[in-house]
């Protein structure tokens, strides 16, 4: 047997799927952001450049394409925003604040695990040219809201840091690899040991409890932040409070990518477990420029995993207002003439806006049986006599009813 590849899924259900991305939808509208699409496959060079070649995403969990050309490197995408700001640059969008969404997969080469897939999917929001601060707010207004109380979820927290400008971070990094450099070397694991010589803030991504230990005490970022950038956080917080929206500030928060600046923040549910983030962002002031356009645009953006998500709501499924299911008819031909008949009827029934299963295999007690599992509405059943009178027999199959209706007028009596 030929399986799937390991660390995909097949989603023999979409209804979860679905409910998420109906409601994100809608709530994208209400905030004014566009959908956009945009192909799986890009230049490796893109997610180099962005999001920096010591990265775990970069270093380790790339899909590579093998091309017929030896000197192009293409890659599946790993995450969505490098490849928005790549579509604002190369389609010279000048309407700004641009403000869009994607919905699609994404690749990772991790260890699969619950909540942990090698292909998984992404709903990612940016607002490109979004120079206030109060831009991330809103953001996370929105992020909150559609879980708080479109979807319905209620075990969520949403952790926040603000990572300060550049300068903020050369002096913080100097700080902290001397900190950890002089007091706690030998304690580190040989990873973060290694990260510290390569880009020491890539440390707080350990999942090493001890070296988590050791960076509680190490100095904070928001403390030794610039004075606008400062202010810029507080103005976050103020606003945060000022929208009712709870939030703990998480110093170690950094976020696994290195185009990110300023605010930075993840919503995290206890019904995860070990892999609890759902939803993750932040501000990308740089990541235009980074990748060639004229200048530097001012960005925030977040990334929804439609998976982790679905994790959450399995669980409270019953507690959800789920869409209702239209109702459906089934078309039962006694014979097989009467089954061109049955799917002209089915395709009357459907112009008119109705579900129609026609049944087109075994005896009528099997298919009566077969109507009762689809949870149909009517049985239609058309035999000889109903053919020949332009008739047919309407089975209610709540009240196990019968009556004769001219086929003529079953639109209309479906319909009452
Ligand atoms: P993690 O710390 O769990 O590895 P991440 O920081 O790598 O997450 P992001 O790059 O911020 O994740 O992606 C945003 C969201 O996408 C995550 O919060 C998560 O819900 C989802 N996600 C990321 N990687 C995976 C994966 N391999 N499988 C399923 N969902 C994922
Ligand atoms: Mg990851």
């Amino acid at each position: 047997m030929i399986t799937r590849v390991k660390g995909t899924q097949d989603f023999l259900d979409v209804t979860l799927f679905n409910f998420i991305i109906q409601h994100a939808t809608q709530q994208a509208e209400l905030y004014q952001f566009k959908e956009i699409i945009l192909p799986i496959l890009e230049y490796t060079d893109l997610f180099q450049r962005s999001l920096g070649t010591e990265t775990d995403v970069v270093n380790k969990e790339m899909f590579y394409i093998k091309t017929r050309e030896e000197d192009e490197s293409i890659c599946l995408r790993p995450e969505a925003t490098a490849s928005i700001a790549r579509a604002f640059i190369e389609n010279g969008v000048d309407q700004l604040p641009w403000r869009v969404f994607t919905c699609g997969p994404m690749f990772r080469y991790e260890r699969p695990q619950k909540g942990r897939y090698r292909q998984f999917n992404q709903i990612s929001f940016e607002i490109i040219g979004a120079q206030s601060i109060l831009h991330d707010v809103e953001l996370i207004a929105m992020l909150d809201r559609l879980f708080t109380e479109r979807i319905g979820i209620n075990s969520h927290a949403l952790l926040i840091n603000f990572l300060g400008c550049a300068e903020d971070r050369a002096k913080y990094k100097e700080l902290l690899y001397n900190y950890l450099k002089k007091n706690h070397f030998e304690e580190l694991c040989p990873q973060c040991k290694e990260r510290l010589e390569k880009n020491v803030m890539r440390v707080f991504d350990c999942k090493n409890a001890q070296c988590q230990l050791l960076f509680r005490k190490a100095p904070k970022i928001t403390d030794h932040l610039c004075q606008p950038c400062a202010a810029e956080w507080e103005q976050v917080k103020e606003q945060l409070d000022f929208l009712s929206i709870s939030y703990s500030h998480q110093d170690t928060l950094v976020r696994g990518l290195d185009y990110y600046s300023k605010t930075v923040f993840e919503f995290t549910s206890s019904h995860l477990g070990a892999q609890n983030a759902f939803c993750a962002g932040g501000r990308y002031d740089h990541l235009v420029a980074m990748l060639g356009g004229k200048t530097d645009q001012p960005a925030v953006g977040a990334a929804l995993g439609i998976e982790r998500l679905m994790l959450i709501l399995e669980q409270i499924k019953d507690t959800l207002t789920m869409p209702q299911q239209k109702a459906i008819q089934v078309i039962i031909p006694v014979a097989k003439e009467q089954q061109p008949l049955a799917l002209l009827i089915a395709d009357e029934l459907r112009a008119n806006d109705m579900g129609v299963e026609v049944l087109l295999e075994g005896s009528i007690k099997s298919m009566m049986r077969k109507a009762n599992k689809l949870g149909a509405a009517h049985a239609l059943l058309i035999g000889e006599q109903e053919q020949q009178d332009k008739i047919i027999t309407i089975k209610n199959m709540i009240t196990g009813t019968e009556e004769k209706v001219a086929q003529a007028n079953l639109v209309t009596h479906l319909k009452k």
